[in-house]
């Protein structure tokens, strides 16, 4: 039985945006986060992290420094008996004019070629407009999440407050 996946942004969607995280002491769950992955992971679907981490091609830290940061994201989210499928990142600065920065689609392509994903039954959350953007340019259904600090993004075609929220619609749309 193929397994389904959806895809999450990190940033201010799976943890609380820190601006330019390079300290894992700094990996915070805002709230639903938690309780969003479990609703997934007992509804059978893979998480797949898809981030744009142009600090990395800004000089602001290094790919040790999120690698570092990434082993302590897996590590809280095993205390939960969660796991990712895998992670996905852009490195590069914006003016790099690389195919991989969200909104630009290169990660999920990579995905796709990594694992067997139904785009039908699928979709990307996140918080930004590149999310929203990306999963237009995809053609996967656009969930966004404001944690209470962003209004709600025109081209969403569902907007939660929080992540366990978001789940709870799309599992709905998924029965
Ligand atoms: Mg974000
Ligand atoms: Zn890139």
């Amino acid at each position: 039985m193929n397994k389904n996946y959806i895809f999450i942004d990190r940033d201010d969607t799976l943890i609380i945006d820190k601006e330019y995280l390079s300290d894992p002491a700094g990996v915070e769950f805002p709230k639903g986060s938690i309780a969003g992955l479990k609703r997934l992971r007992d509804a059978g679907y893979g998480i797949i992290l898809i981030t744009n981490q142009s600090g990395i091609g800004r000089g602001y830290f290094t790919e040790d420094d999120l690698a570092a940061v990434h082993r302590r994201l897996k590590e809280l989210l095993a205390n939960e008996g969660l796991e990712l499928a895998a992670i996905y990142y852009c490195p590069h600065a914006p003016d790099a004019n690389c195919d991989c920065r969200k909104p630009k689609t290169g990660m999920l392509k990579a995905a796709c070629k990594d694992f067997d994903i139904d785009l039908k039954n699928t979709a990307m959350f996140g918080d930004g407009k590149a999310d929203i953007q990306l999963a237009k340019n995809f053609g996967i259904t656009a969930i966004q999440i404001t944690n209470g600090k962003k209004g709600p993004l025109p081209d969403a075609d569902f907007v939660a407050e929080t992540l366990d929220d978001a789940v709870v619609w799309f599992l709905q749309q998924h029965p």
